[in-house]
């Protein structure tokens, strides 16, 4: 749609960031973008208002941008999946592969109770790794995963086979 082909232009892709041979997509130039921080916000929350929605869970750092609006417009609570170290009370924590070096994240234990209906929130889906780990910690949780959301999507990287059979919603597809 126009709106999509818009909201592509906005996009700056940056390559060999952060190391060579990367090509990185910047999303930084279509947050700043008034109508294209519009657009994002409007189009998820399209997707999920009236849906029962308890929680949305955003990965550490850009998750939290379009998480926390998200969740604002749907009246929904936010929880953040952090690296490690930085939550202070008690966590559980998932190991995962990034398409550039290893990682791992962490909620707070009590953060999301058994069966909250929950969607989970990323700037970007690459391999999958950080998606399949913030599935395997609303799996620790006993959460009810709703979808997995992304502004964008890398369809060469296959992060949907990864994930397996949740339910995968990306607004832009490369
Ligand atoms: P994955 O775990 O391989 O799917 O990588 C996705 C994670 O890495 C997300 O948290 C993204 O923010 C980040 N990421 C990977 N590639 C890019 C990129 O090209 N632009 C912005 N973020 C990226």
């Amino acid at each position: 749609s126009l709106k999509k082909v818009e909201l592509e232009e906005m996009i700056r892709t940056v390559p060999n960031f952060p190391s060579e041979g990367i090509l990185f997509r910047d999303i930084t130039t279509a947050l700043k973008d008034k109508k294209g921080l519009k657009l994002i916000i409007e189009d998820f929350t399209k997707r999920y208002e009236n849906k029962g929605i308890d929680y949305v869970l955003g990965a550490d750092a850009r998750g939290f941008i379009f998480g926390a609006a998200l969740a604002y417009n749907i009246g929904a609570g936010f929880v953040p999946a952090r690296k490690p170290g930085k939550l202070p009370a008690k966590t559980v924590r998932e190991e995962y592969t990034l398409e550039y070096g290893t990682n791992a994240i962490e909620v707070h234990e009590d953060a999301i109770e058994k069966g909250a209906k929950v969607v989970i929130i990323d700037d970007l889906l690459a391999t999958g790794g950080t998606a399949k780990a913030m599935i395997n910690l609303m799996n620790k949780l006993e959460a009810n995963i709703y979808e997995l959301a992304f502004l964008i999507e890398l369809e060469d990287l296959k992060g949907r086979e990864l994930i397996g059979d949740y339910s995968v919603y990306s607004i832009l597809k490369y």
